[in-house]
């Protein structure tokens, strides 16, 4: 594979790099290629990350490689009691970790902390390793024989990973990943990388082996490496849909287990019979928290009958107290774009939207706050139609639409036709119509007066339709499935009373 050497800038040569960790060590990239890291509040660049080629994933894989044959056969025991220490160091640094995000995702402080808790529990769950990989066991299921499941690691696995939650997700893929006895090579965003390298030491110190956790950074070029490469037998990916297909196409060619979360537009339905304030709110923290870039953000609020202009008036009236500011001010709620060209893309949807005939109610530019930082205030756009962009596209950035209909069937009907099928919502006093709507909603995850249905550590994650390419959903009872495969032994021991020749086809008896 060629490469394009870049330089560092000048700008570049006085930022913070970051680097590889491979085999338990900061590695520092050879390729000559790196990428601008910023802190998205201040639109400063901070960092400078590097970029690996090809052979540097090997050596990340080849190390977790080496590292796979001792992990795999550590004790269970043992490998659960090193998973408590992990949990213990992330909890006693979520602090730390989520100073980091702030820093350099955006994210307001108390946001960034709940993106660690989250981590935090899929890791608590997969402390109970033991539990999660019993197999059964039938006793006598032929006479003298016995027969039982076992499940075992898959090897090399790779988890690629989005800028939106630089520490969450990488914990939904590593934590069921080696607990369950596989080595892993994580390739996070590149636009939020420092978090993965502090989880790193944390598990090192936690005495997580050397090799067993490795971290590269880069672009296309160290995913089409991971990707390709013969001894990767797994490849998690979360990110946008078109890179998931592609991941996910790229990775079964080659043989490899994968599952590959993608993009989103989750539909919030608002019946008549709703609490309005209650939906209100929801519709608000839904929309505008972590600045809409949630894959789980409420991004269509669809209303049913004459609910619209009672909604849209709460919606709107709580509007002027979302603070926005840098997530290091505690008074912060909501925080800036990843990047300032991302921010020129979510407000080209306030143009499209007002083109394309929607009613634009507050046009976030209006409250931007003042500097260089890539901030957006909140926008609200109604009587948005499916034809339109700001409809059809994840904006994923803090634009609420609103489309209004006339009845519970209309308003499924655009849930069920969407290309995507993450998460969605319906607020409504009635238990009848709730049940009806999980019954029959065409979305992985369904919240019931409950905004962002994200599941517990111990339900597994996952969209249906663009929005996961795969069969396993990630973490919980799924997630050890997919990095686990099964093995079913049946055995006999040496019974003299039993034995003797019988060429027919094995019977039970
Ligand atoms: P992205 O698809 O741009 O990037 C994700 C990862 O893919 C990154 O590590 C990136 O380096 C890599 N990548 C980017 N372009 C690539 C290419 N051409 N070839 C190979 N690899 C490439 O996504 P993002 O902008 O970082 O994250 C936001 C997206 O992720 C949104 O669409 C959001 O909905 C989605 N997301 C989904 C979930 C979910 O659970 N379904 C969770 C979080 C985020």
């Amino acid at each position: 594979m060629t490469e394009l050497a870049t330089p560092p800038t000048e700008q570049e040569q006085d930022v913070k790099r970051i680097s590889h960790w491979i085999g338990g060590r900061t590695v520092e990239g050879e390729s000559g290629r790196s990428g601008p890291v910023y802190n998205p509040a201040l639109g400063r660049q901070t960092g400078a990350v590097d970029f690996a080629a090809a052979e540097e994933v090997d050596r990340a894989v080849q190390a977790a490689k080496q590292a796979f044959p001792a992990w795999r056969a550590t004790s269970l025991s043992k490998k659960s009691a090193i998973l408590f220490r992990v949990r213990q160091l992330v909890f006693e640094h979520k602090d730390d970790i989520a100073r980091i995000l702030t820093a350099e995702h955006g994210k307001v402080f108390t946001d960034a902390q709940g993106e660690v808790a989250r981590g935090l529990e899929v890791i608590e769950y997969c402390c109970g390793i033991p539990e999660l990989l019993k197999g059964g066991f039938s006793e006598q299921a032929s006479t003298g024989i016995d027969v039982y499941s076992i499940r075992q690691p898959l090897g090399v696995v790779g988890g690629i990973t989005p800028f939106n939650f630089p520490a969450m997700v990488p914990m939904w893929m590593w934590a069921p990943a080696i607990s369950s006895g596989n080595t892993f090579v994580l390739k996070p965003s590149e636009k939020d990388p420092s978090a993965s390298n502090f989880v790193a030491e944390l598990l090192t110190e936690a005495g997580v082996p050397d090799g067993v956790f490795n971290v590269v950074h880069g672009d296309k070029v160290a995913v089409d490496a991971l990707l390709e490469h013969p001894d990767v037998e797994a490849i998690s990916f979360v990110g946008s849909t078109p890179i998931a297909r592609y991941v996910y196409e790229t990775a079964t060619q080659t043989g490899k287990r994968c599952q590959a979360l993608g993009g989103a537009k989750n539909h919030m339905i608002v019946l008549p019979d709703a609490d309005i304030d209650m939906a209100a709110d929801a519709a608000v923290s839904a929309a505008y928290g972590s600045a809409g870039e949630r894959c789980m953000a409420v991004s269509a609020v669809v209303t049913v009958g004459d609910v619209a202009d009672r909604l849209i008036e709460a919606i709107q009236a709580r509007l002027p107290n979302v603070k926005v500011g840098d997530g290091t001010d505690p008074a912060s709620e909501m925080g800036p774009l990843i990047t300032r060209e991302h921010r020129e893309k979510v407000v080209s949807y306030l143009d499209s939207g007002r083109e394309q005939g929607a009613t634009v109610v507050a046009d976030g530019r209006e409250t931007t706050p003042e500097g260089d930082g890539f901030f957006l205030g909140v926008s609200l756009l109604d009587n948005v139609t499916p034809e339109m962009d700001a409809y059809k596209d994840e904006i994923f950035g803090p634009v609420l639409v609103v489309t209004r209909v006339d009845t519970y069937d209309e308003a499924v009907k655009l849930v069920n036709e969407n290309p995507y099928g993450n998460g969605t919502a319906i607020f409504t006093r009635d238990g009848g119509v709730a049940r009806q709507f999980q019954f029959e909603v065409q979305a992985g995850m369904v919240g019931i007066n409950v905004p962002i249905p994200v599941p517990v550590a111990y339900y597994s994650f996952g969209g249906w339709k663009n929005s996961l390419f795969g069969d396993t959903h990630i973490y919980g009872p799924e997630g050890i499935e997919f990095y686990t495969r099964g093995k079913v032994v049946t055995s006999r021991w040496p019974d003299p009373a039993t034995s003797k020749v019988d060429l027919g086809f094995p019977q039970t008896h």
